[in-house]
């Protein structure tokens, strides 16, 4: 009998060996995609091909159709968190699992956030530009004490938590907004939207992006900032609107906007890379050597255990049949 396929849609490593390895040593099939994220229709067109039991996808599109294809899928698995790229409802109603590996990058994702408000605060950036620029000049330097901050966090989940404690260790204020948060947290304040944005020197989104978050930092909410602020997006591109982004760069309402995600990505809009006060990576705060490994391994062994007919132990929700 041919072994059953697990198709790996994308992935953003260097080769496929650790999926591999595990995938074949449990005795089915791997069949990889191409490495950067291929077009919705093309992974439907790999779905028919191939008809795997399992797709693992990395940020490619799992539209309906991808899932309506084989006719055995068990699982869809996110190599990631978001499942914006899934179609999870599909899945549900086809009677696949969908899984995600939520916490393989809390560590890094936080590390990224602190990261960019201490390049913010103490210009290691923008200086780190300037001097390259053959300019030296430490008179220019318009630094901050970082204890002296107020960072509102936007999504008080895994992510927002460690990031606040990380930020409290610098002796920072925290305060953070999060409809679903209703047990106290020492050391934190928890505060509406229009409070969150008036009184933060940064504000930090980690906040999923759904219907009810997309542009949550918008125009009128970057208003209320003081001048000068700080924002940082390691969330998700749409929850922020990058034009009123750049509005507030160009007229000092924001001096920094950190962003690891757009909504545009992988395109940067040039009028945002023409910004002096913009600090871009990208999409990378999931990673580094250790959290990608583990996040590859725990999401294969995922496919593993329901392929075997065992529950998930991350599962996204509850397949109707
Ligand atoms: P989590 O589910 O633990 O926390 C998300 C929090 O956001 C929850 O507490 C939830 O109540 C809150 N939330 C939901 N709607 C909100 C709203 N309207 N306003 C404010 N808060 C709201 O998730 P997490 O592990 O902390 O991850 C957060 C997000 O970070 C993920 O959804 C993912 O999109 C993003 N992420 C990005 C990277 C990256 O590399 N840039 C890596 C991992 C995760």
């Amino acid at each position: 009998m041919k072994p059953a396929t697990v198709l790996l849609t994308d992935y953003a490593w260097p080769d496929d060996a650790v999926e591999r390895e595990i995938i074949e040593a449990a005795g089915f099939k791997l069949v990889s995609g191409p490495a950067a994220p291929a077009p919705a229709e093309a992974i439907e067109r790999l779905a028919r091909e191939h008809e795997p039991v399992a797709i693992m996808t990395c940020w490619a599109q799992v539209s309906a159709s991808a899932i309506a294809a084989p006719p055995e899928l068990k699982i869809v698995a996110r190599i990631g968190v978001g499942l914006d790229n899934i179609a999870v409802g599909a899945a549900t109603e086809r009677g696949a699992w969908v899984t995600n590996v939520p916490d393989y990058c809390v560590e890094e994702v936080s590390d990224h956030a602190v990261g960019f408000a201490l390049a913010w605060a103490r210009g290691l950036v923008s200086m780190d530009r300037e001097v390259r620029a053959g300019r030296w000049e430490p008179a220019a330097a318009k630094l901050k004490r970082v204890s002296t901050l107020t960072c509102g966090v936007i999504g008080f989940g895994r992510i927002g938590r460690m990031t606040a404690r990380k930020l409290a260790a610098f002796g920072c204020r925290l305060i953070a907004y999060d409809p679903m948060q209703s047990t106290p947290v020492s050391g934190v304040e928890f505060v509406d939207p229009a409070t969150l944005f008036s009184r933060s020197d940064i504000v930090i989104v980690h906040a999923p992006l759904t219907e009810s978050t997309h542009h949550l930092v918008n125009r009128d909410r970057l208003a209320l900032m003081r001048p000068g602020g700080l924002l940082i997006n390691v969330s998700r591109g749409g929850v922020v609107d990058t034009t009123a982004v750049v509005d507030a760069l160009r007229s000092g309402r924001l001096s920094g906007a950190a962003l690891d995600v757009l909504e545009s990505e992988p395109a940067v809009p040039a009028d945002l890379a023409d910004q002096p006060g913009a600090i871009l990576t990208p999409h990378v705060a999931f990673s580094s050597d250790a959290s990608l490994l583990e996040l590859r391994r725990r999401s294969c062994e995922e496919v593993v255990r329901v392929l075997r007919g065992e529950p998930p132990q991350q599962p996204c929700n509850q397949p109707a049949r």
